[in-house]
């Protein structure tokens, strides 16, 4: 069905043809419907898949043209996703005079307190400015008339859910609310008991998939050689932009700094950075100034950067749910990605945590002509990680071995196998620029 079935208004259509999109996807097909019937909404698809213009497009429509109180709250766990999303509002509203605003804390108050005296439609925002500015008497959310929970399950992780309660609570019961997670985990549930009346629920795929646009694989190395690892695998690649993942902000800063010294252009993306250098990695890495962004999951989840050509996870990710969220940056709206993953063998439980909730075995690769050590754990790993390495084993986790085990599969230098695909573009298993 084309967009222009769905009954969206005329304007908001021009919107989506400036927009560049031909079809609506799964998750516009199935949402758009339900936001302009009214109804509350319960929606759970893929990450980039499309879904803040299934919310955004309805909800424009029904908005139609600007009034002075805002009429919309848009609730985002991260100052990123409340910027990416005002943003994607205000292109969808181009050819309307309807009026945007992002509230995000790590910036000055004036701008956003100037916007919000002019006048906004919509406004999205992170829990704890848009609290700032009604404790401040500065604004109302007396006249919202539709609310949405965008990333519901990563808010509820953050530990926002008492403000959430309070500023759903401040809205007028009369509204339609709007969920939308990329997964729906039960707890979910008691926050939508409360907040959510008669929801229709909106379930695009598995939500534990992953994209099916994206090749993702696994590569197994020794500890210590993980950056040496990182570096040969940018060197095979001829990459458009890589974001490197890290599970922790110093690990982040250092991967950066190694990766600046062997002359690559790096932006770093985490928590402790001042909203400014954020907002500076951000735009700089969709420009094309940095070609690697090296990030955190909290800081990176939900961005959408068009054209990351590869995702190499450094380290594995602590939560299952977290591999479909990193993975997902690349293979956006069905662009094909290449997502790989370092993993050592203090990460076999990890891998099989994460191939279980996946429900797939993830693909094992090895780079041509690297010089592989025997994979040793690495006496420093946390407790925790040995434990579950003893308990582990290497079930699942596609060549872990027990701790000391040496000489895995495909880590001795003097073993063939790998990948299929030599040369100096596929010999890691990447595939060339696209
Ligand atoms: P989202 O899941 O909302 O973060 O969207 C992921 C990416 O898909 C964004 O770059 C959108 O601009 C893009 N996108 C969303 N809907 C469509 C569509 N119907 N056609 C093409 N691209 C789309």
């Amino acid at each position: 069905m084309p967009f222009k079935d769905l009954n969206l208004s005329a304007d908001i259509l021009r919107g989506v043809v400036s927009a560049g999109y031909t079809d609506p996807t799964p998750i516009q097909l199935r949402a758009i419907p339900v936001v302009l019937s009214g109804r509350d909404l319960i929606a759970s698809a893929q990450t980039g898949t499309g879904k803040t213009a299934a919310f955004a497009l309805p909800i424009l429509s029904k908005l139609g043209a600007h009034s002075r109180a805002p009429r919309v709250l848009i609730l985002e766990p991260t100052r990123e996703l409340a910027a990416q999303v005002e943003t994607a509002f205000r292109d969808f509203a181009r050819h309307t005079d309807i009026r945007t605003v992002a509230l995000f804390g790590g910036v000055g108050y004036g701008a956003q307190r100037n916007e919000l005296k002019r006048g906004v439609d919509v406004i999205a925002a992170t829990p704890g400015r848009l609290v700032d500015f009604i404790k401040g008497g500065e604004l109302s959310l007396g006249t919202i008339e539709i609310l949405v929970l965008d990333e519901v399950d990563r808010m509820l992780d953050m530990g926002f859910l008492p403000v959430v309660k309070d500023i759903i609570a401040r809205c007028p019961k009369s509204r339609q609310t709007l969920f939308f997670s990329a997964t729906v985990p039960p707890e979910i549930a008691a926050v939508a008991s409360f907040a959510l009346r008669n929801p229709e629920r909106v379930e695009c795929g598995v939500n534990r998939s992953v994209n099916e646009s994206v090749n993702h694989a696994l590569y197994p190395v020794a500890w210590s050689q993980k950056f040496d690892l990182l570096v040969a695998l940018l060197e095979k690649t001829d990459f458009q932009s890589v974001l490197v993942f890290s599970r922790t902000k110093h690990g982040a800063d250092k991967i950066a700094s190694r990766l600046k010294a062997a002359k690559h252009t790096v932006a770093v993306l985490h928590a402790n950075r001042s909203q400014n250098q954020r907002i500076e990695a951000l735009a700089g890495f969709k420009s094309g100034k940095y070609e690697i962004m090296v990030a955190t999951d909290i800081a990176a989840r939900g961005i959408d950067v068009a054209g990351v050509s590869h995702v190499i996870n450094y380290d594995v990710p602590e939560n299952p749910e977290d591999y479909v969220h990193r993975i997902g940056r690349t293979g956006r709206a069905m662009a094909v990605g290449d997502a790989f993953t370092l993993v050592s063998p203090e990460n076999a439980s990890d891998i099989r945590d994460i191939q279980r909730f996946i429900g797939a075995k993830i693909p094992e690769l090895r780079l041509e002509g690297f010089p592989y050590l025997p994979f040793v754990v690495n006496p420093s790993y946390p407790k925790k990680g040995q434990q579950q390495q003893r308990r582990g084993g290497g079930g699942g986790g596609g060549g872990q071995r027990s701790p000391q085990a040496s000489g895995p599969r495909g880590g001795g230098r003097s073993q063939s196998g790998g990948p299929s695909g030599g040369g100096r573009s596929g010999g890691g298993g990447f595939r060339g620029r696209r």
